[in-house]
């Protein structure tokens, strides 16, 4: 590698043949952390990333050690499961799987012969009770059919959330309680249909609004009581016009969500970004950052460059979902890792192409050891022979090209269009994850009976006991799935209809709104400065304000 002179790089993306630019900044940082220069853009780097980590359809299956059953978003045939438990155990031993390096053959795909004979563990997450159908879960209690979550409480069909109880359809938010349907609000108690607000009670359908109670369908409002499209009602008018809305009803709630959605178009101020005590920094949802640049989703972080969806990370670049962890380059999903190279799934030191080792070190082209050094394709070596067999591997790899370049897709964790990669990329096509070496599925259900979600009762009021034994059928998808019976009582206690699609529709569409990774050039609506700002075109949002100006005018 060669930089002796740093000057930014034009290059042309060996995935998308777009052009994309390494900065200055960037080249000192992979200077620093010691990694290759990336081939492919931004956009495809991340997508490949999160092709590492499943979004997967729930299913029950057991496991291939003892034959427990358990339950996984994991694919049935990429690898041997093993219960969670079972795999941090000591009934089975990782190097038992350990080959010799072939130098005749390619590095990658020994690699991947390795990576699909080592079990991996069933799902993720520790000191969970009554969570056994969730994903991704740390901390929490009775909780279904949701993912990636700490400390919640029964919390149902939900992505992504932090304290969040006695909730339904949630996604990205926190310290929220007896809440339905909201996305990236945060303390909150008794909300529905809402967005991006903050320390709000009893309300529904509010966009961008802060520590406001009983409102409805408002926007940008601060500290207001009995507000309905941001008009000032009395306690009495307000709750007479609220009891004629009659939200128990499926119908009611589609035009209410249309309106909602074309206010946020029309009406809404919007931010040019959610970044908040960001120094020196560029990316949206950035919470005390320095100095990190091209971030998403990052708090209490550092000097890092391009980097998605972490915690106190420092000096890394192209990390995605890489929380606790320093001088990390070309990696996915790697926690408490410190110079880790194209790794993914690990928590070890001065490694590199490693997959699930934990507290490793010094080790090339492992999968699923446990506190270990020198090793490489799952076999001890001395340091000496280590460090021998390792560089005349790099070698062969840059003779093939493969050096430098994160895990193929071959390797990847599953169907693509069931990753998580998936949700920031919906419009990838099949043709083109097959030709990069990657995985499809489709899930057909037809097979199982049920019941169209369109012959449901209009209302909630209508429904009757017996809901909960009948499988509905999710117009989009044909996947099936059951209403639970304390679904059930929540949608009764709060007047909200039945849901019509499979809860994985649901956290999708919420998502769509919460996954961009670009900025697009608008002019903000007081100053009417060029900024960069997260919205899409498409969404067609006509007011957006420059940081200052949002400040001055709403916040
Ligand atoms: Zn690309
Ligand atoms: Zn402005």
């Amino acid at each position: 590698m060669c930089m002796s002179t740093r000057t930014a790089q034009n290059k042309v993306c060996e995935h998308c043949n777009q052009n994309f630019t390494i900065s200055e900044g960037e080249l000192s940082l992979y200077e620093k952390v010691g990694i290759e220069l990336p081939t492919i853009c931004f956009f495809c780097r991340v997508k490949q990333h999160l092709s590492f980590w499943m979004f997967g359809k729930f299913r029950k299956t057991k496991s291939d050690l003892s034959g427990e059953s358990m339950i996984t978003v994991l694919p049935e045939s990429r690898y041997p499961l093993y219960t969670l438990h079972e795999w941090h155990s000591d009934k089975w031993d990782p190097m038992d799987y350990g080959q010799d390096y072939d130098p005749n053959r390619s590095f990658f795909e020994q690699l991947q012969e390795l990576q699909e004979k080592v079990p991996h563990p069933h799902q993720n997450g520790s000191k969970n009770t009554g969570c056994d159908w969730c994903d991704d879960v740390w901390n929490s209690k009775n909780c279904y059919l949701s993912r990636s979550m700490e400390e919640c409480e029964d919390l149902y069909y939900s992505y992504r959330n932090v304290k969040v109880k006695n909730s339904i359809d949630m996604t990205i938010c926190f310290n929220t309680e007896k809440s339905f349907g909201c996305s990236d609000c945060h303390n909150s108690f008794k909300i529905f249909y809402s967005k991006h607000s903050r320390d709000c009670i009893d309300s529904y359908f509010l966009y961008d609004c802060r520590n406001c109670q009983n409102c409805f369908m408002s926007w940008n409002l601060r500290n207001k009581q009995y507000c309905i499209e941001n008009v000032q009602y009395s306690k009495e008018e307000y709750e007479k016009k609220l009891k004629s809305f009659n939200l128990g009803s499926h119908k009611v709630v589609l035009s209410l969500k249309e309106r909602f959605e074309e206010l946020a178009k029309k009406e809404v101020v919007h931010r040019q970004n959610f970044n908040l005590k960001a120094y020196n920094s560029d990316g949206d949802y950035l919470l005390d950052v320095k100095n990190c640049h091209n971030c998403n989703t990052i708090n209490d972080s550092e000097d890092c460059y391009n980097c998605m969806r972490g915690l106190r990370e420092k000096s890394n670049i192209d990390a995605n979902g890489c929380w606790y962890s320093e001088m990390l380059g070309n990696c996915s999903c790697c926690l408490y890792g410190y110079a880790e190279k194209y790794s993914v799934w690990s928590s070890s030191r001065y490694s590199e192409y490693v997959d699930l080792c934990i507290e490793c070190e010094n080790c090339f082209g492992c999968v699923g050891l446990k506190k270990k050094k020198y090793c490489i394709l799952n076999k001890q070596y001395d340091k000496e022979e280590y460090e021998k067999i390792k560089n005349q591997i790099i070698t062969d790899m840059k003779k093939r090209g493969e050096y430098g370049k994160f895990l193929p897709y071959s390797m990847s964790a599953g169907p693509f269009n069931f990753s998580t990669s998936f949700l920031y990329f919906p419009e990838t096509k099949k043709e083109d994850i097959l030709k990069l070496g990657g995985y499809w599925q489709e899930i057909d259900e037809s097979h199982i009976e049920g019941t169209p979600t369109s012959e449901l009762p209009d209302d909630i009021k209508d429904v009757s006991d017996d809901i909960i034994i009948k499988p509905l059928i999710c117009p989009e998808t044909g996947w099936r799935f059951n209403i639970a019976e304390n679904e059930l009582a929540f949608y009764r206690q709060n007047n909200i209809p039945l849901p019509r699609k499979h809860f994985d529709v649901r956290t999708r569409e919420a998502l769509k709104y919460l996954t961009v990774l670009r900025s697009y050039p608008v002019v903000c609506i007081y100053c009417e400065k060029n900024i960069e700002a997260y919205y899409p075109p498409e969404w067609g949002c006509q007011k957006i304000a420059c940081e200052e100006c949002y400040k001055q005018n709403i916040a």
